[in-house]
């Protein structure tokens, strides 16, 4: 099973059989109060109708079409509004199936962009330290999780991290964009003095670190490693298969914090997690580089999947964009924001918090580890959430990882805090 502990559940399953809003009904007929949007991905809810017969239609419809040479109608629909959401001049959408594909697609476009320019050079990625992008080898190798890398060898040639942005001492328990860290952003300047800007192709962050538990970026450290890059002439790359599609109160997290990158990935929250898909914007100037030269026959961008633009993913993806719209769920995610907080927050207190943080619909509680036992209060209060309190989050070791779906309301933010509460006191 895919980053879990095997042994561990099929000693005890964790079992979903149904799902329906906010809710999951697991195989004991128990129902759970879903506290992670499944994997950060059910942004509009559970089994909505519209989704569900977009899906339904789709597949008597149009079940297939290849994505090499041929297309579909609606992968340039849905590319277009897409492209309405994304902030700036990132109007150009490559389809993939997932994150870690999106990843995978973002970093060789940056590659290719270079070379296609005469510039083979730069070939270098810089990621940083507790970033996550994903399992293919080009996100393992620029990710900063050593569980995710540590198994896989060398990884990549020609990657380097900067440091990653959290510091308990300076931002504990801090709401939104912690006040301290900004300089952080700094590191990109170290690392273009020790490698040459000239060797460096792209770097890729996620604006607000999901994977390691949450750690939204220090006030004005986005905006800095923009100007680092567009020194340099480097690419920024933001991840935003987490931040995406409202999940920061936003559409994406780039334009909340006011930062357009060069190349943006989605996933999960396209489709509300109904079917897989992913991808990336890529800027104007980009998507026209790779449309220099050559003989118009030929291939431009030699990369894609079978599945790219599935006809299910893109039937399922407008009509959750169409939810997102109709219901307002960006801007609700916002005005919920500080109920949201308040109730995360108010967990302060109970034993072995040592920090809780918070934007968006996303909070982290970080628990304290057990002597020698790293993990294991994490684990434990995973399980204990689920077989005993109806409740379903992500746990990054000790730190429990919150993404309610968007539709949430006010009494379920405090259904879910109160559980929460009860949880940790459980394994104190
Ligand atoms: N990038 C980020 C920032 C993610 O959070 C994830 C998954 O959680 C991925 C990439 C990988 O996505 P997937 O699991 O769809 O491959």
């Amino acid at each position: 099973m895919p980053f879990t502990a095997n042994r561990s559940f099929k000693a005890k399953p964790r079992l979903v059989v149904t799902s329906k809003d906010i809710h999951y009904i697991a195989n004991d007929g128990s129902k759970i109060i879903d506290g992670s949007s499944g994997l950060w991905c059910c942004n509009a809810g559970h089994n909505r109708d519209a989704i569900v017969d977009a899906i339904q239609k789709q597949a008597a419809e149009l079940d297939y079409a290849p994505s090499f040479q041929f297309g579909h109608p609606k992968a340039f629909t849905l590319a277009a509004r897409l492209a309405a959401l994304a902030p700036g001049d990132l109007d150009h959408v490559f389809f993939a199936n997932s994150g870690s594909e999106a990843v995978d697609t973002a970093l060789k476009i940056a590659l290719a962009y270079w070379n296609v320019q005469g510039k083979g050079s730069k070939s270098r990625l810089i990621g940083r330290e507790r970033g996550y992008h994903g399992v293919g080898f080009g996100g393992t190798a620029v990710g900063g999780m050593v569980a995710n890398r540590k198994l896989y060898g060398n990884l990549l040639a020609g990657v380097d991290h900067l440091r990653h942005t959290y510091n308990r001492d300076e931002q504990a328990f801090s709401r939104g964009e912690p006040e301290w860290g900004a300089d952080l952003a700094d590191d990109l300047e170290r690392l273009v003095g020790l490698h040459d800007a000239s060797t460096i192709a792209a770097v890729i962050v996620e604006p607000m670190a999901g994977s390691t538990g949450a750690l939204p970026p220090p006030k004005g450290y986005l905006k800095r490693l923009r100007e680092i890059c567009d020194k340099h002439g480097i690419l920024l790359i933001f991840d935003e298969v987490i931040t995406g599609f409202g999940r920061l109160g936003a559409s994406f997290a780039a334009e909340r914090f006011g930062v357009v990158p060069d190349i943006m990935t989605f996933a999960k929250g396209v489709t509300s997690g109904t079917v897989p898909m992913g991808g990336c914007f890529v800027r104007r100037g980009i998507y026209e580089a790779f449309m220099q030269g050559g003989p118009a026959h030929a291939v431009e961008l030699t990369h894609g999947y079978t599945y790219s633009a599935h006809p299910l993913a893109c039937a399922a993806a407008l009509a959750t964009l169409d939810i997102y719209r109709d219901e307002g769920l960006f801007e609700r995610a916002r005005a919920l924001e500080p109920v949201w907080a308040d109730a995360i927050h108010a967990l302060k207190g109970e034993p072995n918090v040592e920090d809780i943080r918070s934007i968006g619909l996303v909070g982290a509680i970080d628990l304290k580890p057990r002597d020698g036992a790293p993990g294991t209060r994490g684990y434990e209060a995973l399980d204990r959430a689920f077989h005993e309190h109806g409740l379903m989050f992500r746990t990054a070791g000790d730190t429990i990882a919150l993404s309610p779906p968007l539709i949430i309301s006010e009494s379920q933010i405090g259904e879910i805090a109160d559980k929460l509460k009860a949880v940790i006191r459980a394994v104190a």
